[in-house]
């Protein structure tokens, strides 16, 4: 089969063989322009006939499911303290140089008090997995969110925890959580994480995840040090494995106070391409164009979501602590206010052809 074949099979039937699938990871892309006006301008970018290909029929399946709309989901980074030392991210126990914080309880509700009046409708509360925020103290930050605003989802990506925890968040009103499985090879995975940390275990949060009742989101890193396009394709059929509501990938992108500081940024146009392919697997799918996207081109997030993303989550946490939550160099929306980063992404998401609502924004299975 050619290009073309391919990716109408994958249209038509959303699976195709593991050839098949390697076939459209490997396919060649057109070299990037250096030419730094057109960086600066956002144009700097090609695309082959197969990639147009494919991003046009990502793009048919995803109207066809979610129409124009984009989803916003207001993200509160609430803690950048972790127990964990994974060595690609720049928040990890080891590394000396950030500065730690902590939010409140109260700055915590004011953040989601504000986005609620900027129309969002889901709140993602992200952290490192900090042992000062017990069970007990989520729970009550979910309960005391859902009483505030009822009309309004609440996300947690806290990291692994043991099942009964996330009974408990469940039964205190959470309706969504976040846990990227970032590779799942286990090779790639001991070359990502330390000794202490397990695929076996990931998995199980992810599967207990889903039978509890959570919305489960997962998702992986394109071009972390080491990966290859067999663990790839494992990536792609543990997600098919699994049938998560939610996938979140964006390319790798180095931190230079982890021990993979001379390591390079992953490829934007394979993190579209894998973008594109997620959307034609999963069609009910909800999948961000990431802000590691935004943050390795000018237009990444534009390009996600005309490659068929359908979420954006601008950052809701409090200016003064954006740039500590540095999960990789150069993030972007570190300085902006939440309304100018809401009018701003408005603006992106109008121009790329989308449109955002007013919605919790609700799985289409
Ligand atoms: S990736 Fe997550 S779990 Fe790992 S060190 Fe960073 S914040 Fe902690």
């Amino acid at each position: 089969m050619n290009a073309k074949e391919i990716i109408e099979k994958l249209k038509n039937t959303h699976d195709l063989s593991d050839e098949e699938l390697l076939f459209l990871i490997e396919m060649p892309s057109l070299p990037v322009e250096d030419d730094w006006k057109k960086r600066m301008r956002g144009e700097n970018i090609r695309f082959t006939q197969e990639e147009e290909l494919l991003f046009g029929a990502a793009d048919d399946v995803r109207r066809a499911v979610y129409g124009t709309d984009v989803y916003v989901r207001g993200l509160v980074e609430f803690t950048n303290h972790c127990r964990n030392n994974c060595y690609y991210c720049g928040i990890r126990r080891d590394n000396r140089h950030v500065e730690r914080y902590r939010l409140t309880h109260d700055e915590i509700l004011s953040c989601c008090d504000e986005g609620h009046g900027l129309g969002f409708r889901t709140f993602v509360l992200q952290g490192g997995e900090d042992p000062c925020f017990s069970d007990e103290k989520i729970c009550q930050l979910v309960a005391d969110i859902k009483a505030a605003h009822p009309d309004c989802a609440v996300t947690l990506s806290i990291g692994e925890k043991t099942r009964e925890s996330y009974q408990a968040y469940f039964d205190a009103g959470a309706d969504r959580y976040l846990l990227r499985h970032e590779t799942a090879d286990e090779g790639h995975y001991h070359k990502l994480h330390p000794v202490e940390m397990s695929l076996n275990n990931r998995k199980r949060c992810l599967f207990d995840l889903k039978e509890i009742g959570f919305q489960v989101g997962s998702g992986f890193m394109v071009g972390s040090p080491g990966q290859t396009a067999q663990n790839l394709l494992a990536d792609l059929r543990f997600l098919q494995e699994l049938s998560p509501d939610m996938i979140g990938i964006g390319p790798y992108l180095v931190h230079n106070d982890t021990p993979f500081a001379s390591e390079q940024n992953g490829s934007m146009l394979l993190t579209l391409r894998l973008v594109a392919i997620l959307r034609l697997l999963f069609p009910y799918a909800l999948i961000p164009s990431t802000t590691a996207l935004g943050t390795i081109h000018p237009r990444g997030r534009e390009y996600g979501l005309s490659v068929g993303a359908n979420v954006v989550m601008p950052n809701l946490s409090p200016t003064g602590v954006r740039k500590l939550y540095s999960l990789y160099e150069n993030k972007i929306c570190t300085g902006d206010e939440s309304a100018q980063c809401r009018s701003c992404l408005e603006n992106r998401v109008s121009m790329a052809g989308y449109r955002i609502v007013t919605d919790r924004g609700d799985v289409k299975r």
